[in-house]
């Protein structure tokens, strides 16, 4: 039986729900009445339910989709301005124990090269990474046992923080390990983590065991609840995120929302991000061997009418896309990107030979550097933030959301958006991109409401360009 409330997996997420959604959705795909209330109702950003999302994605009046694509980038520029967050992934070790038929860390892949980071190789990967500029990471590792253990995890954050080089620190660490105890989480929030992510791959239980055939990753009721065990460990920003192409996207679209709603109803805070990655290239894996993959048009969509629905959830996408699609993501939704990616263990400091050496989870679309990321987003109009400062300051889970939800938050990001970037320039942006980015922060200062606010960030400002760092508000 459905119940949102319920910490059981197949209740919360229940299949017939689903079934029943999708049927309801496909009914009323034309009903033009129904989507223009609900595409109305929407513009108060309070979010659909998964049964009228699910309409809106299966919206095939194109008048109204093009109604849906306006809406769903109304929304984010209403809630998130013109900012966007960068981030980096760092992957720590690829040694795996499960199955996963779409991941190249599996068991018995026997030609990937298997690494793991000493502290000393961790080392040398942030310090690139701070070298690029980066501030924000999330941590990547692979299922195993003696390997990636919950020590050596905190040993790592632990690393990550001390790393004080030139003007650089990392200021945030996420991170995306496999489903794990209570106990592990709260050693993990004590850490200092931010966001705990965990995607779900497929909310299909029967789809997911075939995709999982062996290793602890297997059993979907551990999976599917380990965002109530990470709520219960005190970790209140978790991100959610379904691998595209592995199962049908639109039942991983209801999946995920009523995911969203079972957070909410049981702990009163939603998922802090959504990912939206897509089955990419790997060694052994064909993404052509999965039968479910979606084109371009149908994953904006997925996008735009996820604004739509969580309109307060960040939503992230990785260097998995083209530059091409990522420009029309932002345009929909997208609220975090990460930014010159080595999804390689050690990647950073020293480039694999992919011939000989190739440790990479999957190969990714858009190699730019940071700095061109950076300038590129500054042209379309877009302000790249390095911001790391709501855990900081506490800003976390349902203090976050109600600080988003009155609009109040937009007085902290703004102005630290656009010191955080002021740092970037500083510190790492080639000439051209420090040119357009300076033009961009004096625009971006007429975004700040608050007089008072803007005076202090304009001071705070001349104290960057003198050479003091790490303000916030
Ligand atoms: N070990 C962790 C777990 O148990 O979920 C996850 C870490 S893994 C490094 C991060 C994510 O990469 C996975 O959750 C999966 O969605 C994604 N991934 C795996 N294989 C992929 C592929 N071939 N293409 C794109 N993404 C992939």
């Amino acid at each position: 039986m459905y119940d949102p409330k319920s910490s059981t997996a197949t209740e919360f997420i229940d299949h017939q729900e689903i079934l029943d959604t999708l049927a309801y959705a496909e009914s009323n795909k034309s009903n033009r009445f129904l989507i223009e209330q609900l595409i109305e109702r929407a513009q108060d950003c309070q979010g659909l339910t998964h049964r009228e999302a699910a309409v809106l994605l299966a919206c095939d009046l194109p008048d109204l989709n093009e109604k849906l694509f306006s809406l769903a980038k109304a929304i984010k520029q209403k809630i998130y301005g013109n900012r966007i967050v960068m981030f980096a992934p760092l992957y720590l070790s690829n040694y795996c124990i499960n199955g996963c038929v779409y991941c190249p860390y599996h068991l018995k892949n026997k030609h990937i090269s298997r690494k793991k980071l000493s502290q000393d190789d961790i080392r040398r990967e942030v310090i690139a990474l701070q070298d690029m500029g980066h501030k924000r990471l999330a941590l990547e590792a692979g299922e195993h046992p003696t390997e990636n253990t919950m020590d050596y995890y905190l040993e790592s954050i632990k690393t990550i923080y001390d790393i004080k080089h030139k003007n650089g620190a990392i200021r945030r660490v996420n991170i995306n390990i496999a489903a794990t105890t209570v106990e592990n989480y709260r050693k993990l929030k004590d850490a200092g983590i931010g966001t705990y992510i965990l995607f779900q791959e497929t909310y299909h239980k029967q789809a997911y065991e075939e995709l999982h055939p062996s290793g602890p990753k297997s059993d979907y009721a551990y999976h599917t609840e380990a965002m109530d065990r990470a709520m219960q460990g005190g970790i209140d920003d978790v991100g959610l995120g379904v691998l595209y192409g592995l199962n049908l996207y639109r039942y991983d679209f209801v999946g995920i929302l009523m995911h969203a709603e079972h957070l909410e109803a049981a702990f009163g805070v939603g998922p802090h991000t959504i990912s939206v990655p897509r089955i990419k290239r790997a060694d052994d894996i064909n993404p052509d061997d999965f039968d479910n993959g979606i084109d371009d048009d149908t994953f904006i969509k997925i996008i735009a009418v996820l604004r739509i629905a969580v309109p307060y959830t960040g939503m992230i996408i990785s260097t998995r896309e083209s530059a091409d699609v990522r420009a029309r993501a932002l345009e929909v939704g997208i609220s975090q990107i990460s930014g010159a990616s080595s999804t390689s263990v050690g990647g950073y400091a020293q480039q694999e030979d992919k011939e000989t050496d190739n440790s990479a989870q999957f190969d990714v679309s858009d190699n730019r550097t940071l700095d061109e990321v950076v300038g590129w987003l500054l042209g379309k109009g877009h302000l790249p933030s390095f911001c790391t400062a709501c855990y900081r300051e506490g800003r976390t889970g349902d203090r976050f959301m109600r600080l988003a939800k009155t609009g109040q938050i937009a007085n902290c990001c703004q102005p630290n958006a656009i010191m955080t970037l002021k740092e970037y320039l500083e510190d790492y942006a080639s000439s051209s991109t420090k040119a357009i980015g300076e033009k961009v922060i004096a625009d971006e200062l007429n975004h700040i409401d608050h007089p008072n606010t803007k005076r202090i960030t304009q001071e705070r400002l001349t104290q960057i360009a003198a050479g003091e760092r790490d303000f916030r508000f």
